[in-house]
């Protein structure tokens, strides 16, 4: 329901905010992202006339399907596309997108080169780590996530800005905190590797985990659930 979002976008704001101060973060460090998928452009529209600008789709179709008209009537809105991204949907994601959180392989990079040098368009990318058992994607392999970076390093189109993860899916807190750990040692040991690169984004942390995350250093919270209600599968 609309209000029930309305009030819901405060609620979750207003935990960001404690969180940032109860574990030492910088006021306004953690970005809210709404994941809307499975959700109507109506359900998007009150999330936008309540302040949220950043936006998170994990399949593409439904990305194209709703998201071309609300950028046009809303220029300052951020899609990110946070799912996995087969190779020959690049092409039709990127003029939405600023950012593809979802790098797990270097062939989707060159992929992004391809079309971002063809659209001159800056495509910030965040490299997908795996670090908890349960989840499938992301990179498993140190060496290929760095061969991955120095190709993002190369490339005019791509910005390099920093690391994305899936907690495991459970009720340990335990496992949940080691998987975001994961993630910030992986970065540590990349940023060794390539100094010159800015890479400070960490995307962790969603309707279940976030505070956690925002302990462990997150700077974007992948909020659905809490923001729109369950999803409904069809
Ligand atoms: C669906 C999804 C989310 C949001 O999950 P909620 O538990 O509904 O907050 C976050 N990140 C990714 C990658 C997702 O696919």
């Amino acid at each position: 329901m609309a209000s029930d979002i309305i009030n819901n976008i405060k609620r979750i704001k207003q935990r960001i905010i404690e969180a940032e101060k109860q574990y030492g973060r910088e006021e306004g460090s953690v970005k809210l992202m709404a994941v809307s998928k499975f959700h109507s452009v109506e359900e998007i529209q009150k999330a936008i006339a309540n302040g949220v600008y950043l936006f998170g789709e994990n399949r593409v179709q439904e990305a194209i399907a709703k998201f071309p008209e609300l950028i046009q009537t809303f220029p300052h809105i951020k899609l990110h596309m946070i799912g996995s991204l087969q190779r020959n949907k690049v092409k039709v994601i990127l003029p939405i997108v600023t950012c593809i959180e979802s790098i797990d392989r270097i062939e989707l990079l060159e992929e992004i080169d391809k079309y971002a040098t063809k659209l001159q368009k800056k495509i910030e990318v965040l490299f997908e780590v795996h670090t908890g058992e349960e989840s499938k994607s992301g990179f498993t392999s140190f060496e290929k996530l760095c061969e991955a970076i120095e190709y993002a390093k190369n490339s005019k189109f791509i910005v390099p800005k920093g690391f994305m993860t899936m907690a495991p899916f459970t009720e340990d807190e335990e496992l949940i905190r080691e998987s975001f750990k994961k993630l910030r040692q992986t970065a540590k040991d990349v940023k060794k590797k390539f100094p010159s690169l800015k890479l400070t984004e960490f995307s962790m942390g969603m309707s279940n985990d976030f505070e956690i995350a925002i302990s462990e250093g997150s700077t974007i919270v992948r909020i659905g659930t809490s923001i729109f209600g369950e999803r409904v599968y069809d």
